[in-house]
């Protein structure tokens, strides 16, 4: 289980959260959505330790990430927004030195790494340095960083950016199938169509609150994601009044 209570973050004068109360389990695909700015990655930081909130409690498990972020991340596969990458060592190289800070006996991490390795297109890439990977390709080294562990929850903030369309659907894929397997699945995107693609839950932030979650169909009933998503945030009459101005 990862469970947010009344949790808050400020930056400075920035609140990015302002009271954010979430419980997501196992056996589904979440989404957070939410336009740029509304806290997605903030909330996502803190299940592994990233982000400390100010106040509130954040559990993954029975595990308090801002006290324990070593043992969070165990069990957590986080991809970030922005790939981090060591320019000087190769994808093989840095996938190595994570399987022995994982622990992963070495048989299973040669058999875990071909397998995400071919379906995510990386064969070629793996001899080559950090630094000469293209930008989808690091976004694609961070996806197996996160998952190389097998762990037990997944979260993946803007998995789909830079992804071309055929690893997108290898991630969709993927991301319903750990789901099935009893992982626990988020990732964040502000594009709606993916989030009904592949989730079955959303929750949506705006301005650093929730202002919708559950399941994606019976939230939006018969209208489209968009409309509903754009009522909720309130975007529906910023949107008006921008639009008669043209
Ligand atoms: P999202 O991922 O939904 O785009 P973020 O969690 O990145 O939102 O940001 C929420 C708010 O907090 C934004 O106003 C952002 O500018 C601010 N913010 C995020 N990280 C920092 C930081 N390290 N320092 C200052 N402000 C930040
Ligand atoms: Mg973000």
């Amino acid at each position: 289980m990862l469970k947010y209570e009344n949790v808050v973050k400020s930056y400075g004068n920035v609140r990015a959260l302002k009271g954010v109360s979430l419980e997501l389990g196992p056996g589904k695909v979440h989404a957070l959505l939410g336009p740029n700015g509304s806290g997605k990655s903030t909330l996502i930081k803190m299940a592994v330790g990233l982000v400390k909130p100010d106040s509130g409690k954040v559990r993954v498990f029975d595990i308090d990430p801002a006290e324990d972020p070593i043992s969070a991340r165990r069990i957590v596969g986080y991809m970030p927004e922005e790939p981090l990458i060591y320019e000087s060592l190769t994808p093989a190289e840095w996938l190595s030195f994570l399987g022995y800070v994982h622990k992963i006996p070495a048989d299973v991490l040669k058999e875990r790494l071909n397998t995400l390795v071919k379906v995510f297109k990386m064969e070629d890439q793996m001899g080559k340095l950090g630094g000469e990977l293209s930008l989808g390709n690091k976004r694609k080294l961070m996806l197996i960083s996160a998952l190389i562990n097998d762990p037990k929850v997944i979260i993946l903030d803007e998995p789909f950016s830079g992804l071309d369309p055929e690893i997108a659907r290898v991630l969709k894929e993927m991301m319903k199938r750990k789901a099935e397997e009893g992982k626990i699945i988020i990732f964040s995107t502000h594009i709606l169509e993916i989030a009904e693609a592949v989730a079955d839950e959303m929750t949506i932030m705006h301005y650093g609150e929730v202002v919708a979650k559950g399941n994606i169909s019976e939230l939006k009933g018969k209208r489209d994601l968009e409309s509903y998503f754009m009522e909720v945030t309130g975007l529906s009459s910023e949107l008006q009044e921008l639009l008669k101005a043209l």
